[in-house]
Protein backbone atom coordinates (compact mmCIF):
# COMPACT_ATOMS: atom_id res chain seq x y z
CA UNK A 1 0.00 0.00 0.00
CA UNK A 2 1.37 3.26 -0.40
CA UNK A 3 0.23 7.16 0.61
CA UNK A 4 -2.07 7.95 -2.13
CA UNK A 5 -4.65 4.95 -1.65
CA UNK A 6 -5.21 6.33 2.29
CA UNK A 7 -7.31 9.29 0.19
CA UNK A 8 -5.14 11.70 1.78
CA UNK A 9 -5.68 15.37 0.08
CA UNK A 10 -2.47 16.65 -2.14
CA UNK A 11 -1.24 19.10 0.44
CA UNK A 12 -0.63 16.08 2.69
CA UNK A 13 0.63 14.25 0.10
CA UNK A 14 3.23 16.88 -1.02
CA UNK A 15 4.12 17.48 2.96
CA UNK A 16 4.98 13.81 2.51
CA UNK A 17 7.12 13.64 -0.29
CA UNK A 18 9.37 15.69 1.20
CA UNK A 19 10.02 13.85 4.36
CA UNK A 20 10.60 10.81 2.11
CA UNK A 21 8.64 8.37 3.71
CA UNK A 22 8.32 5.80 1.41
CA UNK A 23 5.30 4.03 2.26
CA UNK A 24 2.98 3.84 5.36
CA UNK A 25 4.01 2.00 8.70
CA UNK A 26 1.56 -0.84 10.07
CA UNK A 27 -0.09 1.66 12.56
CA UNK A 28 -0.65 4.80 9.63
CA UNK A 29 -2.17 2.00 7.28
CA UNK A 30 -4.66 0.18 10.10
CA UNK A 31 -5.79 3.56 11.12
CA UNK A 32 -5.87 6.50 9.02
CA UNK A 33 -8.71 5.59 6.69
CA UNK A 34 -10.56 5.07 9.90
CA UNK A 35 -9.62 8.65 11.18
CA UNK A 36 -11.24 10.11 8.01
CA UNK A 37 -14.36 7.87 8.19
CA UNK A 38 -14.63 9.98 11.76
CA UNK A 39 -13.91 6.56 13.95
CA UNK A 40 -12.57 7.14 17.51
CA UNK A 41 -9.35 4.73 17.47
CA UNK A 42 -7.92 2.28 20.21
CA UNK A 43 -4.36 1.84 19.58
CA UNK A 44 -1.71 0.01 20.88
CA UNK A 45 1.51 1.50 19.56
CA UNK A 46 4.96 1.47 20.71
CA UNK A 47 6.25 5.59 19.94
CA UNK A 48 8.53 4.54 16.79
CA UNK A 49 5.68 3.20 14.90
CA UNK A 50 5.22 6.27 12.74
CA UNK A 51 1.78 7.07 15.21
CA UNK A 52 2.66 10.70 15.28
CA UNK A 53 2.08 10.55 11.75
CA UNK A 54 -0.93 8.03 11.35
CA UNK A 55 -3.05 10.43 14.02
CA UNK A 56 -1.69 13.78 12.91
CA UNK A 57 -2.04 13.47 8.88
CA UNK A 58 -5.71 13.05 8.87
CA UNK A 59 -6.54 15.35 11.39
CA UNK A 60 -4.64 18.20 8.98
CA UNK A 61 -6.18 16.71 6.44
CA UNK A 62 -9.82 17.10 7.62
CA UNK A 63 -8.95 20.30 9.28
CA UNK A 64 -7.86 22.11 5.97
CA UNK A 65 -10.89 21.28 4.40
CA UNK A 66 -12.80 23.35 6.51
CA UNK A 67 -10.74 26.74 7.07
CA UNK A 68 -13.74 28.97 7.16
CA UNK A 69 -12.86 32.58 9.47
CA UNK A 70 -9.70 34.54 10.06
CA UNK A 71 -9.29 33.65 13.10
CA UNK A 72 -9.76 30.12 14.94
CA UNK A 73 -10.21 28.48 18.25
CA UNK A 74 -8.67 25.25 18.16
CA UNK A 75 -9.91 22.66 16.81
CA UNK A 76 -7.74 19.62 17.51
CA UNK A 77 -6.17 18.82 20.77
CA UNK A 78 -2.99 16.40 21.36
CA UNK A 79 -2.76 16.15 25.15
CA UNK A 80 0.75 14.19 25.90
CA UNK A 81 3.03 13.47 29.08
CA UNK A 82 5.89 15.43 28.48
CA UNK A 83 6.80 18.76 27.07
CA UNK A 84 9.49 17.19 25.06
CA UNK A 85 6.99 14.84 23.28
CA UNK A 86 4.96 17.76 22.92
CA UNK A 87 7.94 20.21 21.26
CA UNK A 88 8.51 17.20 19.46
CA UNK A 89 4.92 16.20 17.82
CA UNK A 90 4.53 19.98 17.20
CA UNK A 91 7.56 20.02 15.14
CA UNK A 92 6.02 17.25 13.31
CA UNK A 93 2.68 18.57 12.60
CA UNK A 94 4.47 21.58 11.04
CA UNK A 95 6.13 19.53 8.62
CA UNK A 96 3.30 17.72 7.80
CA UNK A 97 1.31 20.55 7.36
CA UNK A 98 3.56 23.04 5.55
CA UNK A 99 0.81 23.49 2.47
CA UNK A 100 -1.81 24.82 4.38
CA UNK A 101 -2.77 27.71 6.61
CA UNK A 102 -3.17 25.43 9.82
CA UNK A 103 -1.65 26.69 12.63
CA UNK A 104 -0.82 25.10 15.89
CA UNK A 105 1.25 25.73 19.13
CA UNK A 106 2.41 23.87 22.25
CA UNK A 107 1.67 24.78 26.28
CA UNK A 108 3.49 23.15 28.80
CA UNK A 109 4.52 23.51 32.16
CA UNK A 110 7.40 24.76 33.56
CA UNK A 111 7.83 27.95 32.15
CA UNK A 112 6.12 30.78 32.66
CA UNK A 113 2.03 31.75 31.73
CA UNK A 114 2.39 34.79 30.26
CA UNK A 115 3.76 34.35 27.02
CA UNK A 116 1.47 30.63 26.76
CA UNK A 117 -0.97 33.10 27.24
CA UNK A 118 -0.73 35.73 25.20
CA UNK A 119 0.25 32.81 22.22
CA UNK A 120 -3.99 31.24 23.37
CA UNK A 121 -4.94 34.96 21.89
CA UNK A 122 -4.00 34.08 18.52
CA UNK A 123 -5.16 31.38 15.92
CA UNK A 124 -4.51 28.17 17.02
CA UNK A 125 -6.01 24.91 14.92
CA UNK A 126 -3.89 22.09 16.67
CA UNK A 127 -2.89 23.01 19.93
CA UNK A 128 -0.29 20.11 21.86
CA UNK A 129 -0.39 20.70 25.43
CA UNK A 130 0.74 18.63 28.83
CA UNK A 131 -2.37 17.92 31.09
CA UNK A 132 -1.18 19.97 33.96
CA UNK A 133 -0.73 23.43 32.59
CA UNK A 134 -3.46 23.00 30.11
CA UNK A 135 -5.80 22.43 33.01
CA UNK A 136 -4.33 25.56 35.06
CA UNK A 137 -5.02 27.89 31.51
CA UNK A 138 -8.58 26.63 31.60
CA UNK A 139 -9.06 27.34 35.43
CA UNK A 140 -8.05 30.50 34.85
CA UNK A 141 -10.50 31.28 31.62
CA UNK A 142 -7.32 31.85 29.28
CA UNK A 143 -8.07 28.97 26.57
CA UNK A 144 -11.52 28.40 25.29
CA UNK A 145 -12.03 24.83 23.82
CA UNK A 146 -15.27 24.84 23.17
CA UNK A 147 -14.61 24.17 19.52
CA UNK A 148 -12.39 21.20 19.95
CA UNK A 149 -14.13 18.01 17.34
CA UNK A 150 -10.71 15.87 17.43
CA UNK A 151 -8.75 14.79 20.59
CA UNK A 152 -5.77 12.46 20.71
CA UNK A 153 -4.72 11.16 24.32
CA UNK A 154 -0.87 10.06 23.20
CA UNK A 155 1.13 7.99 25.60
CA UNK A 156 -2.08 7.87 27.60
CA UNK A 157 -0.49 5.02 29.98
CA UNK A 158 1.99 7.52 30.69
CA UNK A 159 -0.41 9.93 31.89
CA UNK A 160 -2.21 8.31 33.68
CA UNK A 161 1.22 6.96 35.63
CA UNK A 162 2.45 10.48 36.32
CA UNK A 163 -1.39 10.58 37.91
CA UNK A 164 -2.63 13.72 35.03
CA UNK A 165 -6.47 11.84 35.66
CA UNK A 166 -7.73 14.89 37.64
CA UNK A 167 -6.46 17.27 35.15
CA UNK A 168 -7.65 15.01 31.96
CA UNK A 169 -11.13 15.31 33.41
CA UNK A 170 -10.92 19.32 33.72
CA UNK A 171 -10.19 19.30 30.15
CA UNK A 172 -13.02 17.40 28.71
CA UNK A 173 -15.48 19.04 30.61
CA UNK A 174 -13.98 21.99 28.92
CA UNK A 175 -15.24 20.37 25.36
CA UNK A 176 -18.96 22.01 24.15
CA UNK A 177 -19.45 17.84 22.76
CA UNK A 178 -17.55 14.34 22.67
CA UNK A 179 -14.89 14.95 20.17
CA UNK A 180 -13.90 12.07 17.96
CA UNK A 181 -11.30 10.70 20.25
CA UNK A 182 -8.17 8.89 19.82
CA UNK A 183 -6.28 6.92 22.65
CA UNK A 184 -2.75 6.05 22.08
CA UNK A 185 -1.11 3.55 24.72
CA UNK A 186 2.29 1.18 24.45
CA UNK A 187 0.71 -0.85 27.01
CA UNK A 188 -3.14 -2.06 27.30
CA UNK A 189 -3.12 -2.09 31.19
CA UNK A 190 -6.59 -2.06 33.46
CA UNK A 191 -6.45 2.16 33.42
CA UNK A 192 -6.00 2.10 29.75
CA UNK A 193 -9.06 0.12 29.34
CA UNK A 194 -11.06 1.51 31.93
CA UNK A 195 -10.33 4.90 30.07
CA UNK A 196 -11.38 3.79 27.05
CA UNK A 197 -14.53 2.54 27.95
CA UNK A 198 -15.05 6.17 29.21
CA UNK A 199 -14.26 8.36 26.83
CA UNK A 200 -14.49 6.25 23.37
CA UNK A 201 -17.51 5.13 21.21
CA UNK A 202 -17.76 2.06 19.06
CA UNK A 203 -14.11 2.88 18.82
CA UNK A 204 -11.55 1.23 16.06
CA UNK A 205 -9.33 -1.01 18.25
CA UNK A 206 -5.73 -2.13 16.81
CA UNK A 207 -2.38 -3.12 18.25
CA UNK A 208 0.61 -2.69 16.85
CA UNK A 209 3.10 -5.35 18.86
CA UNK A 210 6.33 -4.32 18.29
CA UNK A 211 8.12 -8.08 18.47
CA UNK A 212 5.49 -8.60 15.17
CA UNK A 213 7.34 -9.93 12.26
CA UNK A 214 6.69 -7.39 9.48
CA UNK A 215 7.27 -4.20 11.38
CA UNK A 216 10.62 -4.07 12.70
CA UNK A 217 13.05 -6.51 15.26
CA UNK A 218 14.81 -5.48 18.04
CA UNK A 219 17.76 -7.40 19.50
CA UNK A 220 17.23 -7.33 23.35
CA UNK A 221 20.66 -8.88 24.88
CA UNK A 222 21.90 -8.82 28.97
CA UNK A 223 25.03 -8.67 30.15
CA UNK A 224 25.22 -9.93 33.79
CA UNK A 225 27.55 -7.77 35.53
CA UNK A 226 28.47 -6.71 39.26
CA UNK A 227 27.58 -3.28 39.66
CA UNK A 228 30.62 -1.57 40.29
CA UNK A 229 31.88 -2.61 37.18
CA UNK A 230 28.89 -1.08 35.23
CA UNK A 231 30.26 1.97 34.18
CA UNK A 232 33.68 1.05 33.08
CA UNK A 233 31.05 -1.43 30.84
CA UNK A 234 28.95 1.47 29.24
CA UNK A 235 32.53 3.43 28.44
CA UNK A 236 33.82 0.14 26.92
CA UNK A 237 30.50 -0.25 24.59
CA UNK A 238 30.14 3.10 23.65
CA UNK A 239 33.70 3.45 22.94
CA UNK A 240 34.41 0.66 20.81
CA UNK A 241 31.50 0.75 18.56
CA UNK A 242 32.47 5.12 18.53
CA UNK A 243 30.41 5.72 14.78
CA UNK A 244 26.84 5.15 16.76
CA UNK A 245 25.06 7.05 19.09
CA UNK A 246 23.36 5.50 22.46
CA UNK A 247 20.74 6.60 24.95
CA UNK A 248 21.74 5.14 28.36
CA UNK A 249 18.55 4.71 30.37
CA UNK A 250 18.74 5.23 34.31
CA UNK A 251 16.26 4.87 36.80
CA UNK A 252 17.59 7.93 38.98
CA UNK A 253 18.62 11.74 37.97
CA UNK A 254 21.77 10.75 40.55
CA UNK A 255 22.72 7.84 38.89
CA UNK A 256 22.62 9.16 35.50
CA UNK A 257 24.56 12.42 36.42
CA UNK A 258 27.05 9.89 38.02
CA UNK A 259 27.34 7.78 34.71
CA UNK A 260 27.32 11.41 33.14
CA UNK A 261 30.23 12.54 35.07
CA UNK A 262 31.98 8.60 34.20
CA UNK A 263 31.70 8.70 30.78
CA UNK A 264 32.54 12.74 30.35
CA UNK A 265 36.11 11.69 31.95
CA UNK A 266 36.39 8.49 30.31
CA UNK A 267 36.54 11.67 27.05
CA UNK A 268 33.00 10.42 25.47
CA UNK A 269 31.01 13.32 24.56
CA UNK A 270 27.87 13.03 26.25
CA UNK A 271 24.70 14.82 27.79
CA UNK A 272 22.28 14.27 30.06
CA UNK A 273 18.76 14.62 30.27
CA UNK A 274 16.14 14.61 33.75
CA UNK A 275 13.96 16.14 35.77
CA UNK A 276 16.57 18.35 37.64
CA UNK A 277 17.28 20.12 34.04
CA UNK A 278 15.57 23.68 33.09
CA UNK A 279 13.61 22.89 30.19
CA UNK A 280 16.34 24.65 28.08
CA UNK A 281 18.55 22.56 29.02
CA UNK A 282 17.00 19.36 28.27
CA UNK A 283 15.90 20.79 24.67
CA UNK A 284 19.56 21.79 23.95
CA UNK A 285 20.68 18.46 25.00
CA UNK A 286 18.30 16.94 22.84
CA UNK A 287 19.52 19.33 19.57
CA UNK A 288 23.06 18.13 20.31
CA UNK A 289 22.18 14.56 20.13
CA UNK A 290 19.82 14.89 17.69
CA UNK A 291 22.36 17.11 15.72
CA UNK A 292 25.13 14.31 16.41
CA UNK A 293 27.30 16.79 17.89
CA UNK A 294 27.60 14.21 21.13
CA UNK A 295 27.27 10.75 21.44
CA UNK A 296 25.76 9.82 24.02
CA UNK A 297 22.51 10.87 26.17
CA UNK A 298 22.26 9.84 29.25
CA UNK A 299 18.77 9.75 30.25
CA UNK A 300 15.98 9.11 33.20
CA UNK A 301 12.67 7.16 32.23
CA UNK A 302 10.23 10.04 32.15
CA UNK A 303 12.47 13.13 30.29
CA UNK A 304 13.30 10.49 27.84
CA UNK A 305 9.75 9.29 27.08
CA UNK A 306 8.40 9.78 23.22
CA UNK A 307 11.85 11.12 22.35
CA UNK A 308 12.12 10.24 18.67
CA UNK A 309 16.11 10.26 17.15
CA UNK A 310 15.65 9.29 13.73
CA UNK A 311 18.20 6.43 13.16
CA UNK A 312 19.12 5.51 16.73
CA UNK A 313 20.29 2.24 16.71
CA UNK A 314 21.59 1.46 20.56
CA UNK A 315 19.75 1.98 23.85
CA UNK A 316 21.66 0.94 27.29
CA UNK A 317 19.50 0.12 30.43
CA UNK A 318 22.28 0.84 32.92
CA UNK A 319 19.74 -0.44 35.34
CA UNK A 320 16.34 -2.55 34.58
CA UNK A 321 13.40 -0.27 35.28
CA UNK A 322 10.75 -0.66 37.58
CA UNK A 323 8.29 -1.65 35.46
CA UNK A 324 8.20 -3.59 32.33
CA UNK A 325 5.81 -0.35 30.41
CA UNK A 326 9.32 1.51 31.26
CA UNK A 327 11.03 -1.04 29.53
CA UNK A 328 8.84 -0.75 26.41
CA UNK A 329 8.87 3.14 26.34
CA UNK A 330 12.81 2.52 26.78
CA UNK A 331 13.42 0.03 23.96
CA UNK A 332 11.01 1.94 21.61
CA UNK A 333 13.42 4.60 21.32
CA UNK A 334 15.60 2.71 19.26
CA UNK A 335 14.34 -0.02 16.15
CA UNK A 336 12.36 3.16 14.90
CA UNK A 337 10.02 3.29 11.45
CA UNK A 338 10.93 0.19 10.85
CA UNK A 339 14.61 -0.19 11.53
CA UNK A 340 16.31 -2.73 13.68
CA UNK A 341 17.57 -1.88 16.77
CA UNK A 342 19.48 -2.85 20.07
CA UNK A 343 18.97 -2.70 23.42
CA UNK A 344 21.83 -3.73 25.89
CA UNK A 345 20.17 -4.52 29.37
CA UNK A 346 22.92 -4.20 32.39
CA UNK A 347 21.69 -6.45 34.95
CA UNK A 348 23.57 -6.93 38.53
CA UNK A 349 22.01 -9.86 41.11
CA UNK A 350 19.55 -8.16 42.56
CA UNK A 351 18.51 -6.97 39.54
CA UNK A 352 18.07 -10.48 38.07
CA UNK A 353 14.55 -11.02 39.48
CA UNK A 354 13.11 -7.65 37.76
CA UNK A 355 14.89 -8.71 34.40
CA UNK A 356 13.43 -12.50 34.28
CA UNK A 357 9.92 -10.76 35.30
CA UNK A 358 10.08 -8.74 32.02
CA UNK A 359 11.14 -11.43 29.70
CA UNK A 360 8.22 -13.53 31.12
CA UNK A 361 5.59 -10.73 30.66
CA UNK A 362 7.35 -10.03 26.83
CA UNK A 363 7.53 -14.02 26.06
CA UNK A 364 11.09 -12.89 24.80
CA UNK A 365 14.67 -14.16 25.82
CA UNK A 366 17.35 -11.78 25.89
CA UNK A 367 20.48 -12.71 24.21
CA UNK A 368 23.37 -13.35 26.94
CA UNK A 369 26.42 -11.51 26.48
CA UNK A 370 29.71 -12.06 27.72
CA UNK A 371 32.93 -9.63 27.39
CA UNK A 372 35.97 -10.98 29.06
CA UNK A 373 36.68 -9.22 32.25
CA UNK A 374 33.55 -7.83 32.69
CA UNK A 375 30.87 -9.92 35.58
CA UNK A 376 33.04 -13.29 34.28
CA UNK A 377 31.81 -14.80 37.66
CA UNK A 378 28.58 -13.88 37.16
CA UNK A 379 27.76 -14.86 33.83
CA UNK A 380 29.22 -18.33 35.83
CA UNK A 381 26.70 -17.61 38.18
CA UNK A 382 23.75 -17.20 35.76
CA UNK A 383 24.64 -20.19 33.18
CA UNK A 384 24.44 -22.80 36.44
CA UNK A 385 21.51 -21.87 38.53
CA UNK A 386 23.42 -24.72 41.02
CA UNK A 387 26.51 -22.44 41.44
CA UNK A 388 23.48 -19.41 42.11
CA UNK A 389 21.70 -21.80 44.86
CA UNK A 390 24.83 -22.33 46.54
CA UNK A 391 25.77 -18.56 45.99
CA UNK A 392 22.86 -17.32 47.50
CA UNK A 393 22.81 -19.77 50.49
CA UNK A 394 26.22 -18.67 51.22
CA UNK A 395 24.87 -15.29 51.41
CA UNK A 396 22.21 -16.35 54.53
CA UNK A 397 23.33 -14.71 58.12
CA UNK A 398 23.08 -16.83 61.42
CA UNK A 399 22.47 -14.70 64.47
CA UNK A 400 19.80 -13.14 66.33
CA UNK A 401 17.00 -13.31 64.90
CA UNK A 402 17.08 -17.19 64.08
CA UNK A 403 18.51 -18.06 60.99
CA UNK A 404 19.90 -20.88 60.12
CA UNK A 405 23.76 -21.24 61.06
CA UNK A 406 26.00 -21.00 57.87
CA UNK A 407 29.54 -22.02 58.84
CA UNK A 408 31.89 -19.42 57.53
CA UNK A 409 35.18 -20.55 56.53
CA UNK A 410 38.13 -18.87 58.23
CA UNK A 411 40.95 -18.39 56.20
CA UNK A 412 43.77 -20.54 57.04
CA UNK A 413 47.11 -19.47 58.29
CA UNK A 414 49.38 -19.86 56.08
CA UNK A 415 52.46 -21.47 56.28
CA UNK A 416 55.95 -21.49 53.43
CA UNK A 417 54.58 -24.96 52.98
CA UNK A 418 50.64 -24.65 52.31
CA UNK A 419 50.31 -21.43 50.10
CA UNK A 420 51.91 -18.61 51.57
CA UNK A 421 52.62 -16.76 48.01
CA UNK A 422 55.64 -15.25 49.27
CA UNK A 423 57.14 -18.60 50.36
CA UNK A 424 58.95 -21.03 48.38
CA UNK A 425 56.84 -23.59 46.76
CA UNK A 426 56.42 -26.72 48.59
CA UNK A 427 58.13 -29.05 45.74
CA UNK A 428 57.97 -32.70 46.85
CA UNK A 429 60.78 -33.42 44.43
CA UNK A 430 63.36 -31.83 46.21
CA UNK A 431 62.16 -32.80 49.30
CA UNK A 432 63.09 -36.12 47.96
CA UNK A 433 66.85 -35.53 47.07
CA UNK A 434 67.87 -33.94 50.27
CA UNK A 435 70.00 -35.44 52.06
CA UNK A 436 68.17 -37.13 55.28
CA UNK A 437 70.27 -36.98 58.82
CA UNK A 438 70.77 -40.36 59.85
CA UNK A 439 70.24 -40.75 63.56
CA UNK A 440 72.79 -40.91 65.80
CA UNK A 441 72.89 -44.46 67.81
CA UNK A 442 72.30 -43.96 71.25
CA UNK A 443 76.03 -44.85 73.22
CA UNK A 444 75.65 -48.38 75.13
CA UNK A 445 77.12 -47.52 78.37
CA UNK A 446 78.80 -50.42 80.15
CA UNK A 447 78.07 -51.08 84.12
CA UNK A 448 81.10 -49.57 85.41
CA UNK A 449 80.61 -46.34 83.66
CA UNK A 450 77.31 -46.37 84.89
CA UNK A 451 78.28 -46.82 88.73
CA UNK A 452 80.98 -44.23 88.12
CA UNK A 453 78.31 -41.38 86.86
CA UNK A 454 76.20 -42.62 89.44
CA UNK A 455 78.58 -42.10 92.19
CA UNK A 456 79.55 -38.54 90.83
CA UNK A 457 76.16 -37.32 90.65
CA UNK A 458 74.90 -38.50 94.39
CA UNK A 459 78.17 -36.45 95.44
CA UNK A 460 77.28 -33.44 93.78
CA UNK A 461 73.52 -33.96 95.01
CA UNK A 462 74.78 -34.86 98.56
CA UNK A 463 76.76 -31.13 99.21
P1 LIG B 1 6.68 8.22 15.82
O1 LIG B 1 6.35 6.83 16.21
O2 LIG B 1 5.51 8.97 15.38
O3 LIG B 1 7.43 8.93 16.93
O4 LIG B 1 7.64 8.18 14.53
C1 LIG B 1 8.93 7.60 14.57
C2 LIG B 1 9.77 8.02 13.39
O5 LIG B 1 9.29 7.44 12.19
C3 LIG B 1 9.83 9.50 13.11
O6 LIG B 1 11.19 9.84 12.94
C4 LIG B 1 9.09 9.70 11.82
O7 LIG B 1 9.64 10.76 11.08
C5 LIG B 1 9.30 8.38 11.13
N1 LIG B 1 8.21 7.98 10.22
C6 LIG B 1 6.89 8.11 10.42
N2 LIG B 1 6.21 7.58 9.40
C7 LIG B 1 7.10 7.07 8.52
C8 LIG B 1 7.03 6.38 7.27
N3 LIG B 1 5.87 6.09 6.72
N4 LIG B 1 8.17 6.03 6.67
C9 LIG B 1 9.36 6.30 7.23
N5 LIG B 1 9.52 6.95 8.41
C10 LIG B 1 8.41 7.32 9.05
Amino acid sequence: MNFKELNLSKEVLAALAVCDYKKPTPIQEAIISQILKNKDVQAIAPTGSGKTAAFSLPIIDKLNKNLTDDFRLPRALILVPTRELAVQIDASIKKYAIHTELKSATIFGGTKMEPQVNKLKKTIDILVATPGRLAEHIKEKNVNLAHINTLVLDEADTMLEMGFSEEMAVIFDSFDKKPQTMLFSATLGESIKKLGEKILESAYCVNIDKTQKGTHKIEQSVYYINKDEKNSLVSYLIGKNYQQQYIVFTRTKHTAEEVFNYLVESGLKCDSLHGDKTHGKRQVAIKRFRDKEIQVLVATDITARGIDIKGLEYIINYDIPNSVDDYIHRIGRTGRAGMDGNAINLVSSSEIYSQKVIERKLHIKMKVLEETSFGKDMVDVIKSPKILVRKEAKREVSGAFGHKKVKVKTKKKTTKRDGDPKAEKFDKKKVAKAPVKEKKPKKKIDSATFAKKKKSYTSIKGR
